[in-house]
């Protein structure tokens, strides 16, 4: 089977508004994580395409993207946001066969990309200066400015929603993009061009380079004429990108992932619960910067809570992403083992339940059985490292002290929950917790585009999502007018 999902050449890049060979002429092999089947050949960009690409956005903003208003970038992503909602089925579809996820996650990610493109089409007329009072005789004012060209190096556990929080708010100021998608799963990026340059984005103003990370990804970051870069990765490529960044000066914006907990007291409505205590560690095979792999317990509803997750965990149904189960394969073969890895290091831990594998699944797959944990120590390697698998651990505490220590004891804090009837706790923990979101009696708050998103630590620095993303997509100019 040919893939052309809209047409589209998927093994070239997208330059200056057209579909391009990369220079080297070579292409890389992206792989069916459901079944472990050839999907398609995709492009290795390499160095000369990330300069012609970075070349093609300099040359829009020096053109129509450059002289478009705020309101003309508005109406553009709007378009472009009605387009990704009328290739649903073509998106989700791609974006399954090529993340290994569930069609109704793939689905949901669809409308994700088409409400950032919504929420960035409203919001870029919205972004004001403003006046300063100063000493008589002068006038001061602020102008929010574009970056200029900005470099964009997506994983690939959510393209979509990361490309749409990224380029969205970028496109929005008024910065002119370069996309260097992840080698694994990139697909969607390509599509992404396609509608973008069919709701009428200006040639050059969103360029898409895939290839290796080590190639085009470190071309990209390192490039001098990139002006900021937003990456969303492992903690040691996003090192590396900040360094090779930080060689020319430039502003990064850092997602690099946690290990989130939900704080369950004893008084919580349990029930309420239970669905996102499970959801959030599964949800895309666990694979999400933001899943909850700690869930914090305190001792009157422990066993309750053990029991009522080991019966979810039982039931999850597994299988590819097509069949639109409850958790799809990892990634990649190469993903599955990682987390074996840390499977193999959890042999002095009490397993509450394992999901079942047994079911007729594609031989070369990469399936993980989704794996719950329980009375694990809080320094344990595996209630400290990000997995990044369908694994979670379940940690037993006597008072909110403990809690908030223990939540707050691994050097990532990107996002908590906390679960109790307690308004006073919820205050006092929604402060104390280390995380650049907490959730009050939820997990996510059904990830929407308009709340700002982004931790400290090693979870990263600077956010993304809603306005905050268009504050640090631009930068601001004061001017001081001396007039008498
Ligand atoms: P990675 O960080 O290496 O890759 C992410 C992106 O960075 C990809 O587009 C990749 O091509 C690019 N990249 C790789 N090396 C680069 C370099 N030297 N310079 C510039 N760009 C480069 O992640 P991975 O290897 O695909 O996954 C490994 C681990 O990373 C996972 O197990 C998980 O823990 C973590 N991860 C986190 C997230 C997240 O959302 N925070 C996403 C994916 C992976």
């Amino acid at each position: 089977m040919t893939l052309r999902p809209l047409g589209i050449d998927l093994s070239m890049c997208f330059i200056a508004g057209r579909w391009q060979a990369p220079s080297s002429g070579d292409t890389l092999a992206l792989t069916d994580p459901s079944t472990g089947d050839a999907l398609c050949q995709i492009a290795r960009g390499q160095e000369p395409d990330i300069d012609r690409a970075v070349a093609a956005a300099q040359a829009a903003l020096d053109g129509d993207w450059g002289r478009a208003t705020a309101v003309e970038r508005g109406r553009v992503l709007a378009r472009l946001g009605q387009l990704v909602l009328e290739q649903i089925d073509v998106l989700a579809d791609l974006e399954a066969r090529d993340v290994g996820k569930p069609l109704t996650q793939a689905r949901a990610d669809v409308v994700a990309l088409a409400r950032y493109m919504e929420f960035y089409a409203g919001a870029a007329d919205k972004i004001h200066g403003s006046t300063i009072p100063y000493m008589d005789g002068y006038t001061v004012y602020t102008l929010r400015e574009p970056h200029g060209v900005t470099g964009h190096i997506v994983p690939w556990n959510y393209p979509m929603q990361i490309i749409g929080r990224s380029v969205g708010a970028a496109l929005a100021m008024g910065n002119a993009c370069v996309l260097k998608p992840a080698e694994e799963a990139c697909l969607t990026a390509l599509a992404f061009a396609e509608l973008a340059a069919r709701a009428g984005l200006p040639a050059g103003a969103l360029n898409v380079v895939p290839g290796l990370g080590a190639e085009a990804g470190a071309a990209l970051s390192r490039h001098p004429d990139v002006r900021h870069v937003s990456f969303t990765g492992s903690v040691g490529t996003g090192r590396l990108v900040q360094q090779a960044a930080g060689e020319n000066v430039v502003p990064v914006t850092l997602e690099l992932g946690g290990k989130s907990p939900q704080l369950v007291f004893d008084d919580a409505d349990i029930d309420a619960a239970l669905p996102f205590l499970v959801n959030a560690g599964i949800q895309n095979a666990g694979q999400t910067c933001s899943a909850s792999s700690r869930i914090l317990v305190q001792r009157g509803v422990y066993d309750r809570v053990v029991a009522a997750m080991a019966a979810r965990y039982s039931a999850l149904r597994v299988g590819p992403a097509l069949a639109d189960l409850d958790v799809g394969p990892q990634i990649s073969l190469r993903q599955k083992e990682i987390v074996h890895g840390f499977l193999a290091q959890a042999t002095d831990l009490e397993i509450a339940a394992v999901a079942d594998l047994s079911g007729d699944l594609p031989q070369g797959g990469a399936y993980v059985a989704p794996t719950l944990f329980t009375g694990v120590a809080p320094s344990h390697r595996l209630a400290q490292d990000e997995i990044f698998g369908p694994v979670q651990v379940i940690i037993p505490f006597d008072d909110e002290a403990e809690a908030l220590a223990i939540a707050n004891g691994t050097p990532y804090g990107l996002v908590a929950s906390i679960w109790t009837r307690d308004g006073a706790r919820q205050m006092r923990l929604a402060r104390a917790l280390r995380a650049g979101q907490v959730f009050l009696n939820n997990y996510g708050a059904g990830g929407g585009v308009e709340l700002p998103f982004g931790g400290s630590g090693l979870s990263g620095h600077g956010r993304e999502k809603g306005f905050e993303a268009l504050y640090g997509f631009s930068s601001l100019k004061t001017v001081a007018a001396r007039h008498g």
